[in-house]
């Protein structure tokens, strides 16, 4: 089928919630998609950092095949084997201790605000159970999760949101102290503000965030939907900081490509889920996991948490050469989840990055973000640069 044929189609079959797009992508293969045209693109969003091995890694399509071979699925009333693998494989590689699996970011972040309701109702304080979430921030588009989502624009047309939750300013201690009452059970961050524009808060805000909670006895929530795995440069975001969490949550990524959430905990938390309290029909389903345990494992064994860590700072070197001859001002980020700080409308731009074969998105109106594979190479992004600077020639910058 053409582009033009799959867009009449889905156009008429499918609800339009995500708009008109230019493209319609057919295969895959590392770092690479091709079009319906057979037109080749460097894809530097990875599906929104969820190719973090790139397309049809052959491990995980291994994985996959021998899964779907033996056990497609069967239930959580049965203990499964790769399910169990890969929770061995997230705690033994942090600071948490048990996970909990379904099937999205959304769904992982509702777990959490489930357990840390639970958490502090059972240690005694049955009347808190606020949640502190921040500005610009992103969780999903559950009615739970926009709610969590500190955005009006998520809410609108769906009120009432949901009771408890209360919104601070992004990177501001003093706004969270002092939205702090005996109602609070959690705060709910993200290390690294991704859709909301790649905010990164200032030195020594997170740890703040976690001496607050353990003075006031809060569950500190980290969402690492987007920045874990290895994304930042270390296997769980919260390590390139230096701070645990109580409670994390992670999706994109992690299932290299197949839709998997998981929430992580420290045991004392952990305790509150008990047989009854939370589930999902294909949480943790063998394809899944056995996919996810491919992933993780080639993280691992390849060391791609290094390779984010240089290739990032490769980006920032290289990228940041623009600056004196384009409207460039800023790069922000860590690892490989970057965005190129424009102080014009970046929307035209990133729609041109498209045309002319590099798959981007802009964020907050002037931000051109990157969250490509993991496993990328100096060259890929020596070819990012060629047509980024092609493209704001193009588009008059
Ligand atoms: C994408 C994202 C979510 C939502 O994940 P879904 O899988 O789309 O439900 C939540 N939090 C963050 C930080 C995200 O980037």
């Amino acid at each position: 089928m053409t582009t033009a044929e799959i867009k009449a189609m889905a156009t008429q079959y499918i609800m339009n919630t995500y708009g008109d797009r230019q493209l319609a992508f057919i295969k895959g293969e590392g770092a690479y998609v091709w079009d319906a045209e057979g037109k080749k693109h460097l894809d530097f969003l990875s599906g929104i950092a969820v190719n973090g091995l790139g397309h049809c890694h052959p491990r995980v399509v291994e994985a996959i095949r021998n899964q779907a071979e033996t056990l497609l699925h069967i239930s959580n009333l049965y203990y499964i084997q790769p399910q169990a693998k890969l929770a061995k494989i997230l705690v033994e590689n942090g600071e948490l201790d048990q996970c909990f699996f379904c099937n999205s970011g959304a769904e992982a972040n509702e777990a959490a605000i489930k357990i840390a309701r639970k958490f502090v109702k059972d240690s005694g304080r049955p009347n808190a159970f606020e949640i502190i979430t921040m500005e610009q921030s992103f969780h999903g588009r559950t009615i739970a999760t926009i709610t969590a989502t500190a955005q009006p624009k998520y809410h609108q047309g769906f009120e009432p949101m949901l009771p408890g939750f209360v919104y601070v300013p992004f990177d501001d201690l003093g706004a969270v102290a002092d939205a702090i009452s005996e109602k609070t059970c959690a705060i709910l961050v993200e290390p690294i503000q991704s859709e909301g524009g790649v905010n990164v808060p200032g030195e020594g805000y997170l740890q703040r965030l976690r001496d607050l909670c353990d003075a006031n006895d809060l569950v500190l929530i980290f969402d690492e939907v987007q920045t874990s795995p290895a994304r930042l440069g270390t296997f769980f975001g919260y390590q390139s900081y230096g701070v645990t969490p109580d409670v994390i949550t992670m999706a994109k990524a992690l299932g290299g490509g197949t839709p998997i959430g998981a929430m992580m905990a420290k045991r004392a938390v952990a305790d509150s889920f008990v047989p009854g309290t939370h589930a999902a029909t294909f949480g943790g389903n063998p394809l899944v996991t056995a996919a996810a345990v491919a992933t993780l494992e080639t993280i691992l064994e390849q060391n791609l948490c290094a390779n984010a860590k240089q290739i990032g700072n490769y980006i920032v070197k290289k990228f940041l050469t623009f600056k004196d001859r384009y409207p460039l001002i800023d790069i922000r980020g860590r690892g490989l989840l970057r965005g190129l700080v424009f102080s014009v409308d970046a929307k035209p731009l990133a729609a041109k990055c498209i045309e002319n074969g590099l798959i981007t998105i802009c964020t907050n109106d002037h931000v051109l973000r990157f969250l490509p594979p993991l496993n990328i190479t100096e060259e890929h992004v020596d070819e990012a640069y060629q047509i980024l600077e092609k493209s704001m020639d193009d588009v008059g910058l």
